[in-house]
């Protein structure tokens, strides 16, 4: 397999678990965990005041940035909506976000909606018959819309027409009405399960890439600034590394420090005070948390490093086993230290060292040094 295969692969793969992630957070499984890219209360709430309104002000997705500023501009000459725009990747990296920035550049107003959120295709008629011309509608995970509004989505994308169905059974009818020309923008965290007559209505697609720390750095210094922290460059740094590429996290932790700050010191938060909170809260200097350690621990101080079986893993760290799967396993195989084989996990060499111990030596059998595991954040 390829390199591009593999990420993608794994990209899938970790799609899949974050998904099912929000179905254990539901369960409230996931939702005390400090370093969660799923939204909370709490986040929904700040969210709002942290998003960045414009183009100008978003940091990082460089090339998303570039070509969105090109389609939007053009668009604004024509005086005619843009493409419909499908943006992809994990949660909490700003799908939302430049969903509203487009609206805000086109100077149109939004509908925001989400797939689970649409039970039948009449939920999607009665969005889709008010629109004023040009509007901007946004659906969240558009791989959980029902089918028939799906089908519905189709014909209002590219004809911009519903067919609204009277009646039932043999006698049903269905009315085309015409509906204003909008912009749909998509948000989806599994691209893979979008249908294909689906994704290739859109006429712009953007994935979404996890941030590298100095963008992360700008972002929480930005936010610091919007809720009123005294936050020192290094503080900023020992955040953005702790962070997991993912500004939500950024933000997430960045509250936590400043509580800690407030509370325990004089408010800033430098370079100790970041240092002290995370220690507090328990996620290190590659933003793991207890859990995630505690399985890289299982693993290598009672099994040699593996491979060993999900369902022992789980027994040795007291949780679930979906638990492990779905929380903790995701981050870690993103960052290289954890690896799926057939016979089960392994910690790789860059766990051992992670934990401070040297790796045995012949270390790199499947899923060590060459597995899918390997992949890491930042590369
Ligand atoms: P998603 O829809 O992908 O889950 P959101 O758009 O809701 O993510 O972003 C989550 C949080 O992260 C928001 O509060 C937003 O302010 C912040 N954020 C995301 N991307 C950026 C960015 N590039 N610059 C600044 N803040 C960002």
């Amino acid at each position: 397999m390829t390199r591009r295969a593999d990420e993608d692969e794994l990209a899938a793969r970790e799609a899949e678990a974050l998904d099912r992630a929000a179905a254990a957070r539901d369960a409230d499984r996931d939702a005390d965990r400090v370093v969660s890219p799923l939204a909370d209360a709490d986040d929904r709430v700040i969210e709002t005041a942290l998003r960045p309104k414009r183009l100008a002000d978003f940091v990082g997705q460089q090339r998303v940035r570039d070509q969105l500023s090109l389609v939007l501009e053009s668009a604004v000459r024509r005086g005619r909506p843009p493409d419909h725009v499908l943006l992809s990747g994990p949660p909490g990296l700003g799908k939302t976000t430049i969903a509203m920035i487009i609206a805000a550049e086109l100077g149109m107003p939004m509908r925001i909606t989400s797939g689970p959120a649409i039970e039948r295709s009449g939920d999607l008629a009665a969005v889709l018959s008010t629109l004023t011309e040009g509007e901007v509608v946004f659906i969240d995970e558009i791989h959980r819309l029902a089918r028939p509004a799906e089908e519905m989505l189709y014909l209002a994308m590219e004809d911009f027409r519903v067919d609204v169905v009277v009646g039932k059974g043999p006698g049903a009818t269905a009315i085309p009405l015409d509906i204003a020309p909008f912009t749909l923008v998509g948000a989806t965290t599994r691209s893979g399960l979008l249908p294909a007559p689906l994704r290739d209505r859109f006429g712009f697609t953007a994935h979404m890439d996890f941030y590298q720390p100095a963008e992360l750095e700008i972002i929480i210094r930005r936010s610091a600034g919007l809720l009123g922290v005294t936050l020192r460059d290094e503080g900023a740094a020992e955040l953005a590394g702790r962070s997991r590429g993912t500004p939500r996290i950024a933000n997430r932790l960045l509250r936590r420090v400043r509580d800690y700050a407030e509370v325990k010191g004089n408010g800033v938060v430098d370079r100790a005070v970041a240092r002290a909170a995370l220690e507090l809260y328990e996620v290190d200097e590659q933003g793991l948390d207890r859990l995630d350690r505690a399985v890289l621990e299982a693993l290598i101080r009672r099994y040699g490093g593996g491979p060993v079986g999900l369902s022992t893993l789980a027994v040795l760290v007291g949780e679930e086993a979906e638990t492990v799967e779905v929380v903790a396993e995701p981050f870690l195989v993103r960052r290289g230290l954890l690896a799926r084989t057939p016979r089960g996990r392994v910690a790789t060499p860059a766990a051992w060292e992670h934990l401070g111990l040297t790796p045995p030596e012949g270390n790199t059998g499947p899923g060590g040094l060459t597995g899918p595991g390997m992949a890491t954040l930042f590369d």
